[in-house]
This record gives structure tokens, sequence and C-alpha cells, in this order.
């Protein structure tokens, strides 16, 4: 490749609505340009950056014993209706008409589809495990897409999905799965680290985010300076109160009295509609009466809380009460059966319960709603956000903060999928048993600000090498009408060719500082000057972008560097 037929196009001004470097410097660099909001055009520079991500990516997926496929971005509304989806994913969901006014949305992700498929495709146990993927571009209707291409409408997803006829096997290719994660970033040159992630309605410990460190990531991990607890912030919160002295906690109760509030009452006082409401309930919080209303379908999709004043005799909706957390049920997420939902109210209470949720199918879930009386229900009186220094709820040691940007998130997702839409095998005996799956998603668009963010210095990116537009550049000074230059240039590159070593030549005629200028910003890792001067000598000038000197070389000695 030479850049005088390529088109590099660096900016110097600094772009004024870029809100983090890397944003910055995809657009100085010419990487990206913006179309819309959240919405990004890959130059060809950048997507020889985003290619080599892809290709990473690939081969570890391919070596784990995933089988690469692609579904249709654009999914019909009547599978989503399946999983009860359509409603449930929210405003991220981009919906589409099509001419005959059938509804469709562009696929934010691929459950749906892959569920399908595999419901029509397999049949016998014997086919199992098998783990499907695909890299493609999702859309996710944002309601803040920001920082470039880190959190952005469109992005370029590797999405991957695994059936199964026992959550052992799950358990097992999740495993593969965690650690064909763990080579990727670790050979993309990321620091990077796997956390324990909330994993929803399903409990337990079946959910991990990998989490690139950068000071600028929206998210923030807790780990133990000690041990390996290691998990999203989110989840620390929610384990933490468990740990705190056991003096700390005390007993939440169920109030149910003839004061108890009816549903009407309640939910019309938070202004949710009573038949959207699963389920009202009341509860003795450390400063008062707290009644909850449960609004969702299948699953909570939303708790509201109010403070109850108690008059003699009566107790009264007082105040709008503003939770602080809901952990454990997710929008999105189709509940099973028994249902942990810790809730934090104005940070004073905790309500750890286990709440039987119904759907409305039947054979499917129960019917109705109910609360479990008997559950184990926790207030935990100081429940407060995990801060660096705290014990690690593990146990061993103490907790440290860190922000991490994430850029990867393995699932198992057990029966839940494959339970609403019905994708059965048939076992040894010939019963039909429903599949477990497990899901595994990697930002690879969002990778590539990921690794900015952790590369950059004053001059612009300093790639890793795996994911470098390309590992040298050969710098020709005075390239015009020069052939021997220009020459010794070409049998460089084919040289560098040779020894699988991705090279371009800068003959755009430049003056050697505008040039390196070019080429230190758009992050090429080595560097290797050609000019008349060192052909003479024998010589290549020779400069590592994490480097201040350049070093002068005779020509083998040079090469051998970049082995
Ligand atoms: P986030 O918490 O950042 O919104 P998510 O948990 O919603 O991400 P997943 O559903 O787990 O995302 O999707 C798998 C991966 O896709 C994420 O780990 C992330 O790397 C990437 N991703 C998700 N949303 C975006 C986005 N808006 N722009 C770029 N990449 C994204
Ligand atoms: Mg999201
Ligand atoms: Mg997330
Ligand atoms: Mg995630």
């Amino acid at each position: 490749m030479r850049l005088s037929q390529f088109h590099l196009s660096t900016v110097k001004e600094i772009p004024a609505d870029a809100d983090i470097e890397s944003q910055r410097l995809m657009l100085r660099s010419g990487m990206l340009r913006k179309l819309a909001a959240g919405i990004y055009t890959w130059t060809p520079l950048g997507l020889r950056v985003l290619r080599k991500v892809e290709t990473v990516v690939r081969e570890e997926m391919n070596r784990a014993g995933a089988l690469e496929m692609l579904m249709p971005s654009i999914q019909p509304k009547e599978l989503w209706d399946e999983t009860g989806r359509w409603e449930k994913f929210g405003g991220q969901l981009l919906k589409i008409k099509d001419r005959a006014e059938r509804e469709f949305c562009y696929g934010p992700t691929h459950e749906e589809v892959i569920t399908d498929f595999a419901r029509a495709e397999l049949r016998s146990y014997k086919q199992l495990p098998l783990n499907f993927y695909q890299i493609q571009t999702k859309f996710r209707d944002e309601i803040r897409p920001r920082f470039g291409v880190m959190r952005a409408r469109e992005f370029l997803m590797k999405d991957a999905y695994s059936f199964h006829l026992t959550p052992e096997c799950m358990a097992q290719t999740y495993q593969v799965m965690f650690d064909a994660y763990t080579r990727i970033f670790t050979r993309l040159g990321l620091q990077f680290r796997a956390v324990q992630a909330d994993s929803g309605a399903i409990g337990g410990n079946s959910s991990h985010e990998f989490q690139v460190l950068a000071e600028s990531g929206e998210d923030a991990i807790a780990f133990s300076d000690t041990s390996d607890f290691a998990a999203n912030i989110e989840l620390a919160e929610a384990v933490a109160p468990s740990t705190i002295a056991p003096a700390a906690t005390a007993a939440l109760t169920l109030v149910d009295t003839p004061k108890q509030k009816t549903i009407e009452e309640i939910s019309g006082f938070l202004k949710v509609d009573p038949t959207q409401c699963l389920k009202t309930l009341i509860v003795q919080g450390r400063d008062g009466l707290v009644a909850l209303c449960l609004r969702g379908d299948h699953e909570i999709n939303e708790v509201k809380a109010a403070k109850l004043a108690e008059l003699p005799g009566e107790s009264v909706l007082a105040e709008e009460a503003q939770i602080v957390k809901i952990i454990g049920c997710k929008p999105g997420f189709i509940g099973p059966i028994g249902l942990t939902i810790p809730v934090i109210v104005d940070r004073a209470a905790a309500v750890l319960a286990d709440f039987v949720c119904g759907a409305n199918k039947d054979g499917q879930h129960y019917t109705g709603a109910n609360w479990q009386r008997d559950a184990q229900v926790t207030r935990v009186a100081d429940i407060r956000k995990v801060v660096a220094g705290d014990a690690s709820p593990d146990g061993h040691g103490t907790l440290k903060i860190a922000r991490g940007i994430e850029v990867g998130h393995v699932f198992q997702l057990g029966q839940n999928y494959a339970q609403a839409m019905n994708a059965t095998v048939l076992d040894e005996a010939g019963k039909a048993r429903v599949m477990y799956m497990g899901c595994y998603g990697i930002g690879v668009s969002r990778i590539v600000a990921a690794a900015i963010e952790q590369n950059f210095d004053t001059a612009g990116i300093r790639w890793p090498e795996a994911m470098a537009p390309w590992q040298v550049a050969i710098c020709v000074i005075n390239p015009k009408n020069n052939a021997e230059v220009n020459d010794a240039a070409t049998a460089l590159l084919q040289e560098l060719q040779q020894m699988q070593i991705d090279a371009v030549i800068d003959d755009r005629g430049l003056r050697p500082g505008v040039m390196f200028a070019d080429i230190e910003l758009i992050g090429i890792p080595h560097r290797l000057v050609i000019s008349e001067r060192g052909l003479l000598a024998g010589t290549l000038e020779y400069r590592a972008r994490a480097e201040t000197e350049n070093q002068v070389l005779p020509r083998a000695e040079a090469i051998a560097l970049l082995q």
C-alpha cells in the first residue's frame, strides 16, 4: 500500500463536539466521519483497524469451535412477541414498517432469531452442543449516544449463542468462551479485567463482563486487593449488603394489615396503570412504611415506591420515594419463576425477596403473581455505595475501585428464551427437552475506541501491534523524481511483506515534519525512514512510536528489529 494512492485525511483542529480522547483522535486521524448522532462512517483507514479487531475475534471464535453464520439485521415483530420483548426492550428497539405495514425491528441483538433458527434446525440431543456466532451491525437507539463509536447507535458486534441439553454442558461452553475472550483481549494488547456482572433475573454467578480499564469508562468495577473477587460495581453493591456485619441487618417485615392500601390506591398514587401492576406490597422500612408497586408483564420491569405516613388508625400515601436501584430484573429479560429482586429504596432499606413472578402463559409460567410470604426478607440498615477500602464481599482483602469500558459480556441464559419459543430437542429417551443456551457478545467497534483510551499521547494514537492499520510506515524523503529511493522503498515493502509484516509506504512527498506528524497521529507502531543520504550509507532510520529518539541502523539491523 502507498499513501499516495490512499485516502488519508488527517485533521489538525481538535473537533469541538468530541468528549473523550478516543473520539477526538478517531476524528483527527480521519478514521471516522459522523453522519448523524451515534451513526458513523468508517473511512478506509478506520476500517483497516476495525477489520484487524474482527480478525482476532474471528480466529479465536473459530479456534474455540464456534461456527460463523450471518443472520438478518431486520427482524420480524412476531418473533419478538413470542418472548415479550417487542414491548419490553423499550426505546432502544428501532421499529420499522414495510410497505405493507408489517412491523420489523432493526436487530439490537439476536436471541430471538437464533432461537427460531435452532428450533427449526435442531432435532436431537446428538446435534448438541453447538455454538453459532456472527459479526454484524446492530442498532440500538441509545438515549444518549456519545463518545463516538464507544456508545453509538449503529455499531459492530460479535454475538454468539450456544445450545445445550444440560446446564452442565452450558457451563462448560461458557468457560470455553470465557477463555476465548481472555485470549482475544490479550492478543489485542488491552489491559482488561473479567468481572462478575449482574446476571439479571437468572441469579447466581453466571455472567461476566470484560472491562477495559480506562479512566473515561462509563462503568465502575470493584475488585479485591488480595483475592480474585472482581465485579461490576452494580453487582458489588448488590452482594455487599449480605456481608455487612449481621448486626446491621434486620428483618424487613411485610405489612399486611387492614390499613394496607389497595392496588388501585398505590398505583393511582404512583401514576402506574393498575392493569399493568403485577403486585403492590407494603414493607416496614427503617424510616417507616414503604409501598412498592411492581409493574411488568412476564417480569417486573419497573418498581416504584412511595413512603407512607401513619396517622392514628390509617396510613396515608405521603410522597414518592426514590428507588435507588433495582437489581435482578432488567427490562428486556424474561423472568424465570422464582426471581430475586433486591430493591433499594432511598438508600435506606434493601428488600431482598424471592418474588414469584408470573406471566400469563399457561404451561410456561405460573399465572398471576405471588409474593412469597415466607421468603427471606432482609433489611440492610446502612446500604451505601461501595467505595474503595470497603471489605471485599468474599471476605478477603479490601476493595479497590477502577473505571472500565465494557467490551465483552458472557452470559448463561438457561432455558428462558428456548422455553418462551419452545425450542426443544429429543433426548436419549425420545422425550422433548427445552434446550439450555448461553450468549456471548463483543463490542467489536467499541474495542477500537477503548484501545485508544489506553494508548495515546500528545502526538496521537499508539496502536497495540495487533490493531494498527499498518505495523510499519516506510517514510520516503523527497520521493518526487527520485527513482532510487522509490525503488528502495518498494523493495523494503516487499521484504517486509514476505516477513508477514503489514507495511505502508508514505510517498506523498510531504515535508518530513508533516509526514512524521501524520504517521504518529494515526499511530503506526514502527517507522522506517528512507532517504538518499541513508541509501548511500546503507542505513535506515528507525523509530518506535513509543520512543522519542531515532536510531540510525544498518539496513539489516533495522529490519531485524521488526521481527
Ligand atoms: P452497555 O452497558 O455499555 O450499554 P450492554 O450491556 O447494553 O452495554 P450487551 O447487550 O452486553 O451491551 O452487548 C454486548 C457488547 O456490545 C457490549 O459488551 C459492548 O461492548 C457492545 N455494545 C453495547 N452497546 C453498544 C453501543 N451502544 N455502542 C457500541 N458498542 C456497544
Ligand atoms: Mg446497553
Ligand atoms: Mg452493560
Ligand atoms: Mg452487557
